[in-house]
């Protein structure tokens, strides 16, 4: 529990403030949850810094293979899900992620930057944020970077106390399917996927509970490679380097077996059913 709340005023303040005693406080639904991992004594509010809104913006990301000039809708990190929901300018793939959170009180509180920023293992969102190729404007102690979403997440540990200022999503027309499978649609995700197809080539991010949030390139290259049949995809899903286990949420096998098998599907309906 927290002794001090903080409200910035603006990106500067807060990112100044930020050290390894604080944390960033959007929403709160992830850092004032009951057993939340988020611990901090103080919180820096960021809920008025005019970090809402969405425009549309041409950007240079840093992606793992280096720099990619692009258009983007640019949405602010604490737009809320409702308002991603309610946003006619949003795709309709992000808004059908952002309805995997159940329960409307929460959309109105929980943010797209809280979302990124908990990187948890059953992310809503993180899964078609990765396939849809998104981005990430950061502010490093005062230095920004535009990282790709697989990239920040991989190097998230490096830079703890960077505040997510705005989430790119390209305008580049590809569509993303997801599918995600709870017990009720209340709790939490065992398996979360992702697909996307943009010119031919496929694009998979995947949220494996208690295994890690990643895009996985093993399926992206056999599938772009023309070895993507159910059997091969279902074979690679048992050799993919993840630490799944047996858990409350089901066993090694079936979480294994449930990410090959959907990949598959999801690729095919991407692929209008052909293949
Ligand atoms: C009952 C319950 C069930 C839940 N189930 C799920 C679930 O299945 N899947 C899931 O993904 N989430 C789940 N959550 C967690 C939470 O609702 C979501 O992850 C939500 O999107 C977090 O957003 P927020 O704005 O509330 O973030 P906050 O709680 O305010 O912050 C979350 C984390 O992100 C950091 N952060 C926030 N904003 C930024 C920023 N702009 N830049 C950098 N860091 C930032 C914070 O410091 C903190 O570490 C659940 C929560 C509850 C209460």
């Amino acid at each position: 529990m927290a002794d001090n709340l903080i409200i910035a005023k603006n990106v500067e303040e807060a990112v100044a403030l930020k050290d390894g005693s604080s944390l960033f406080l959007a929403g709160g639904t992830e850092v004032n949850r009951l057993d939340s991992p988020c611990c901090a004594s103080t919180l820096i509010s960021l809920g008025r810094m005019g970090l809402d809104g969405l425009s549309v913006c041409e950007e240079t990301v840093d992606c793992c293979k280096g720099p990619k000039k692009g258009r983007f809708l640019k949405l602010g990190a604490m737009c809320t899900f409702q308002e991603l929901i309610d946003c006619e300018d949003v795709p309709q793939f992000l808004k059908e992620a952002c309805r995997f959170m159940s329960s409307r009180t929460k959309r109105n509180m929980a943010t797209i930057g809280g979302n990124i920023g908990a990187a948890r293992d059953d992310s809503y969102l993180i899964p078609t944020l990765i396939a849809a190729s998104c981005a990430v404007e950061l502010n490093c102690k005062g230095k920004k970077h535009v990282y790709g979403i697989g990239r920040y997440l991989k190097e998230k540990k490096d830079y703890p106390d960077s505040l997510i200022e705005a989430v790119l999503i390209p305008l580049n027309g590809a569509e993303v399917l997801s599918k995600r499978y709870a017990n009720t649609a209340a709790s939490h995700a065992a398996v979360t996927v992702s697909v996307s197809l943009l010119d031919g080539k496929v694009r998979v991010g995947a949220a494996v509970k208690n295994a890690g949030v990643r895009r996985l390139v093993e399926f992206e290259e056999l599938i772009n490679a023309g070895k993507g049949t159910e059997e091969e995809l279902i074979k690679a899903a048992y050799g993919l380097d993840m630490p799944i286990s047996d858990d409350m949420f089901g066993s090694e096998k079936y979480k294994r077996y449930i990410l090959g098998v959907t990949v598959s599907d999801l690729v095919k309906k991407a692929q209008g059913g052909k293949k």
